[in-house]
């Protein structure tokens, strides 16, 4: 039911047939788009009842493809120990132990189908390792280019996973250097190479939507005030709230139905990288590049996600707000979590922990308000940033001529 992609800065249409990048004549981001009429027709969400516990449960509104899939998607919704009405929406449970499984394994999915060969990524995080894992399951080459001195988890796993990893002397932004000047080769178009960087290809928003679809269906196709969501790139946003407008299509959900109300979504970030909170409190329609980027919650080390217009109009859109946590406060609610939840989360995932008490002092949330926070990985792929006994607060870059290695990892675009 797949029809055509389409450009979310122009609108101009571009055929779904084949593989596709950005937008070239603005650069926007392309989304895919489906005949949504048709499988309003032929499917309804009462047909989800007793499918797969995974994301390609909703592959009625997914690409037609055979799914390269390890399990991911419909994570649990803990109800939170500590605040009535509020659940944690646990990703630390996907393959890889983290939500990026669900954007690669879209992603690699239609590599596969377009009978691509190579998938090359700048990334030092997570997605590096999602990509490497679903690369192995379809036996494609999965192309790693990270900084020399990255965190251990997500180098080891991709060395595991059998990727090609290439280690390089410098930063995020010299390996999506790296990346772009393979293209400039006659094999990258000949050996079937490809971009998979983040919202630069259409298909991990569409592995993300899931998230929304989740957030609907367990919470009974009611949804809920608010949703808190640490955003680096914010392929997570942007895919739930494409979900939501999807639903509304198919008559899953209606606006005008109460308690079905679109939620306020919220982006957190550290306040050591916080370039959409900085554009959200001026006012911007578009983030500038952060300077100096430090956090220990190296998914939130983006100093300009691509996709920064759509986050920002969805904040808007949707009356919700941008909020930063000091890396300190992401320490204490990182260990909070485990103690009070049981919930051993990511610091990207714990930083929802910190803006919701900001937000509830504020008066923006009130304790009735259902709201779903957003653990977005497993604390077990940050034992060398978590580890006590080797620090509690990261070093400043001032204080080392080399920032210390998880400083660097995480970063992803712009390139
Ligand atoms: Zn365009």
């Amino acid at each position: 039911m797949l029809t055509h992609l389409e450009c979310t800065r122009c609108g101009e249409r571009y055929p779904a047939d084949r593989p596709q990048t950005v937008c070239p004549k603005d650069a926007g981001v392309l989304y895919a788009r489906y005949d949504l009429a048709a499988i309003k027709k032929s499917f309804s969400s009462a047909r989800l009842a007793g499918r797969a516990p995974t994301m390609w449960r909703y592959d009625a509104i997914l690409p037609e493809a055979d799914p390269v899939t390890l399990g991911e998607g419909f994570t649990p919704m803990l109800a939170s120990r500590e605040f009535p009405n509020v659940f944690i929406k646990d990703e630390g449970l996907n393959p890889t132990g983290s939500f990026k499984a669900r954007g690669l394994s879209a992603c690699v999915t239609m590599a596969r189908r377009f009978g691509l060969k190579k998938l090359a990524i700048p990334s030092a995080g997570n997605a590096a390792g999602a990509l490497a894992a679903y690369c192995a399951a379809a036996n494609l080459e999965a192309h790693i280019f990270m900084p020399k001195d990255v965190p251990s988890a997500n180098r080891i796993e991709c060395d595991y996973y059998g990727a090609h990893v290439t280690l390089v002397d410098g930063l995020i932004s010299d390996c999506a250097r790296k990346v772009a000047e393979l293209k400039d080769y006659e094999f990258w178009k000949n050996d079937g190479w490809f971009d998979v960087s983040t919202t630069k290809e259409p298909y991990r928003v569409e592995g993300k939507k899931t998230m929304g679809y989740e957030v609907a269906e367990q919470l009974g196709w009611r949804m809920p005030q608010g949703i808190i969501y640490p955003t680096g790139g914010g392929v997570g946003l942007l895919g739930m709230w494409k979900a939501f407008e999807e639903m509304e299509a198919l008559g899953w959900i209606s606006s005008k139905t109460a308690g079905q109300e679109r939620p306020k979504m919220i982006s957190v970030q550290s306040a050591g990288c916080a370039p959409i909170v900085k554009a959200w409190d001026d006012e911007k329609t578009s983030a500038e590049m952060w300077p100096n980027a430090t956090t220990l919650a190296s998914g939130l080390r983006v100093p300009k996600p691509y996709a920064d217009y759509l986050i920002l109009d969805i904040l808007k859109k949707s009356k919700g707000t941008a909020v930063s946590a000091a890396d300190e406060e992401i320490l204490e609610a990182t260990r909070h979590w485990a103690k009070v939840e049981g919930i051993f989360a990511a610091p990207e995932g714990a930083a929802c922990l910190v803006a919701y008490r900001k937000l509830r002092a504020s008066g923006f949330f009130k304790p009735e308000d259902t709201v779903v926070l957003f653990n977005t990985g497993s604390g077990l792929k940050y034992l060398d940033v978590l580890d006590a006994s080797v620090a509690r607060t990261p070093a400043k870059p001032a204080q080392s001529a080399k920032p210390a290695a998880r400083q660097i990892g995480g970063i992803i675009g712009p390139y």
